[in-house]
């Protein structure tokens, strides 16, 4: 037995003026979703707890059966181990941006003018490794203007405040320490030393003399968030008794996979973004399925759309995944069980995240069934499955193929 999740990001949405009172899956109103929804049991999932409003970080680990309330302090690490990156559950891990700061601390642009690729790398291997009070700081590029941070060392803590104002003000904010411990006020102390260093070096690189003298916005600061540590998840083979891979884009949800022991399997053409090859990513999942119990397949840009407040794109979008898991339902073997939801709600008329329950369906070859016959947050509101929590899913699933153990005798 083995199985596919299916997890579209930000998948739930509210009823849209803009496509007459439909969610983006009303109006997509797509065939396969819809079949298998039919043909599958469905309901809908609070997918970190009742009316909490979750990131994807906490929703993949709920989904994946960890309960993120007690194994969560921050996105870094996740976003550390996504980006190929080696983490002790010791270090203190954040994401990070190149952004332009003026002289007086104001952020002028977060993205550095969305600094590309290629001119970030340069300038994270100026910066790539120091040492302030006894700490190590790691620095690394992902892509564009994002990148991680590593501090490691005796005596510190993740409890350390953003540097990262997202919005909320124009100002950068220096790390404060989030509690009175000594490790708290030492690691935001470093992490300010670490700031100002990086700040003269950037200042002073080739790559910004070039941007000042074409007028181009300076990656001159790092703006630091989502500082956390690695839990120390069960690995998810022993829990469930799946053999487990990912296919995903982004790096967050490699990290947080890697996190709980997935094989990340690596697609050309899978950006994270709208133009990511579904295609590839298909295929991708059907290969592994031949080596693994267990594949995770991610697609991100349903949750860009809808932040973006573009449901008929979302809605696009939607029905080109549909399209994809067509194709992908073709390959499976007969002993396959496939489930689809969303790790969140984003409103696309809001444009950002909701504590909804997203619609979840589970399909496959002795699924009970219900009398739902569409997939979107309405119609699976009657479902066999009923409302579950995002933890309840893996048991689920882990159930119908096999791999729970008893309880009792
Ligand atoms: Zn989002």
């Amino acid at each position: 037995m083995k199985a596919v999740l299916v997890v579209l990001d930000g998948l739930g949405d509210r009823r849209c003026k803009s496509l007459g009172y439909m969610t983006p899956l009303q109006y997509a109103r797509n065939r396969v979703l819809d079949r298998l929804a039919a043909e599958g049991e469905t309901g809908l999932v609070d997918v970190v707890a009742r009316g909490i409003p979750n990131g994807s970080d906490t929703g993949h680990l709920a989904l994946l059966g960890y309960d993120p309330f007690t194994c969560y302090t921050g996105r870094g690490p996740f976003e550390a181990l996504g980006a190929g990156l080696s983490l002790s559950h010791e270090d203190v891990a954040f994401r990070c941006n190149f952004a332009t700061v003026a002289d007086d601390g104001t952020v002028l642009d977060r993205r550095a003018g969305r600094i590309s690729t290629e001119e970030s790398r340069e300038l994270a291997e100026s910066i790539q490794s120091m040492e302030i009070d006894g700490i190590q700081f790691i620095f690394r590029h992902t892509v564009e203007h994002r990148g991680v941070l590593i501090m490691r060392g005796e005596g510190i803590s993740h409890r350390v405040s953003n540097v990262d104002p997202h919005g909320k003000t124009s100002a950068i904010q220096k790390p404060r320490p989030l509690d009175d411990s000594p490790e708290s006020l030492k690691t935001a102390q470093a992490l300010q030393k670490f700031l100002e260093k990086t700040s003269q070096i950037l200042q002073a690189h080739p790559i910004n003399i070039k941007r000042r003298e074409k007028n181009l916005p300076l990656a001159n600061y790092i703006l630091t968030r989502g500082a956390g540590r690695l839990p120390n998840l069960a690995p998810f083979e022993q829990k469930f008794g799946l053999r487990a891979a990912v296919v995903a884009g982004g790096a967050l949800y490699k990290g947080v996979c890697r996190a709980a022991g997935f094989d990340v399997v690596n697609v050309e053409g899978a950006t994270g973004t709208v133009n990511t090859n579904l295609g590839n990513k298909v295929k991708a999942v059907v290969e592994s399925l031949k080596t693994h119990d267990f594949v995770l397949l991610h697609v991100k840009a349903t949750d860009t759309l809808s932040h973006d407040k573009k449901p008929r794109e979302k809605a696009e979008m939607i029905n080109r995944v549909g399209d994809a898991l067509e194709k992908m339902l073709e390959q499976l073997t007969t002993d396959t069980y496939v489930a689809v939801t969303g790790d969140h709600t984003t409103s696309s008329e809001v444009g950002d995240h909701r504590g909804d329950p997203v619609p979840v369906l589970i399909w496959g070859p002795d699924v009970r069934g219900d009398r739902v016959t569409k997939f979107d947050e309405i119609s699976c509101m009657e479902g066999g499955l009923g409302r579950i929590r995002g933890v309840e899913l893996m048991p689920i699933l882990a159930n119908y193929l096999g791999t729970l153990e008893l309880y009792g005798e």
